[in-house]
């Protein structure tokens, strides 16, 4: 299994951190091990000072006769070292210490079969802060849809059943800190609840 994941996937957050629109989908890797386990917590790492929420609509792969399809839906959390990204961007350095360390995503358990919406229906979702609206999107605002992306990846890597694609951020991406409470909603429907601990207890 691996976690394929879209950078700047929605205009307003490609904005908000500076960035251009991309012509292309933007493509980075999380390994499994970055997998928080159902119901967390999210720990933070010692090495980063400004870990920040991206909550994402994820969606699973199914191989059906030949080819990848996005199989079921639901959101998860792409959590970013800002920090070290900045770093690395400014060097020209791959991200994955930013973006792959342990602990960087979150998979909600309630994964809903994409065939059960009808065509051009947006996947709306939103994440809460301590109980504040942070950020909040839909399916229809991608620049780059489903389809499309799994088009684009697959001209690079085979996309396997069980392996997962993180579809990108709207804006409104913060730190988080200790003692913060990150509820996700899809659909109106709350589907995580997750306390942020200090991690550094853990050795990292
Ligand atoms: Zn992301």
């Amino acid at each position: 299994m691996k976690i394929v994941c879209i950078g700047r996937n929605y205009g307003e957050h490609a904005r908000e951190l500076g960035n251009t629109i991309p012509d292309e989908p933007v493509v980075f890797l999380k390994p499994p091990s970055a997998r928080i386990p159902l119901g967390g917590p999210i720990r933070l790492p010692a090495f980063s000072k400004d870990i920040h929420h991206e909550v994402e609509l994820v969606y699973s792969i199914a191989q059906r006769g030949g080819r990848a399809v996005a199989d079921r839906v639901t959101i998860g959390l792409d959590l970013t070292a800002r920090d070290v990204q900045l770093d690395l961007k400014q060097k020209g350095l791959p991200w994955e210490k930013a973006k792959a360390f342990d602990g960087s995503a979150y998979v909600a358990d309630v994964l809903a079969a994409v065939e059960s919406f009808p065509a051009g229906h947006h996947v709306d979702f939103l994440l809460k802060k301590n109980g504040q609206v942070v950020q909040s999107g839909h399916s229809g605002q991608m620049l780059f849809d489903v389809p499309t992306l799994i088009a684009h990846v697959e001209r690079y890597m085979a996309l396997e059943t069980g392996d997962l694609l993180f579809t990108g951020t709207p804006a409104g991406v913060g730190p988080i800190k200790a003692g913060d409470r990150l509820e996700g909603y899809f659909l109106g429907e709350l589907l995580f609840d997750l306390d942020v601990v200090d991690g550094t207890a853990t050795g990292r």
